[in-house]
């Protein structure tokens, strides 16, 4: 199935270049999700499912990429932070999974595509304003590792 060919690329970089670690295994499903790309919430104890993400004829399997990014980066803070997830709000939410979504557009070597055509396309809160929120925090946490790890660190 090509959604989890997709999803392994997504989580490789995640888990091995950001050190995204501990999110276990949500499930990815695609499914028509219009007007929104995708999303992302518990379903049951064991279950996750992650990422129903809209199927347009026009989508590119790269727009696809970054949607699962997005919606993955939500499984992993909710699993890996509950904490922070269930007291930050949506713009520091939202944020992350904007950063991390930019983030695997950069390490996969097309950084422009998110800068130039994904991003502007998003609305400004909370997905912007976050956005730029997390660039500052990973200024000043040195890189984005170091800043996984300090959020990983918060629990
Ligand atoms: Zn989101």
């Amino acid at each position: 199935m090509v959604e989890n060919t997709l999803y392994r690329i997504v989580r490789d970089i995640c888990e091995r270049k950001l050190g995204m670690s501990g999110a276990g295994s949500p499930n990815l499903e695609l499914e028509n999700m219009a007007p929104n790309l995708g999303g992302y919430w518990e379903s049951g104890k064991d279950r996750v499912a992650l990422g129903r993400i809209k199927i347009q004829y026009h989508t590119t399997p790269l727009i696809l990429l970054g949607v699962i990014a997005h919606e993955w980066t939500h499984a992993w803070f909710q699993r890996r932070c509950p904490r922070q997830d269930a007291t930050s709000g949506a713009r520091f939410t939202e944020g992350l999974a904007t950063w991390v979504q930019g983030k695997f557009y950069e390490i996969s070597g097309v950084k422009d595509i998110f800068i130039e055509k994904i991003l502007p396309e998003m609305p400004s809160y909370p997905y912007r304003e976050g956005y730029d929120y997390f660039i500052i925090l990973e200024h000043e946490h040195g890189g984005a590792e170091e800043l996984i790890d300090w959020l990983k660190s918060q629990g």
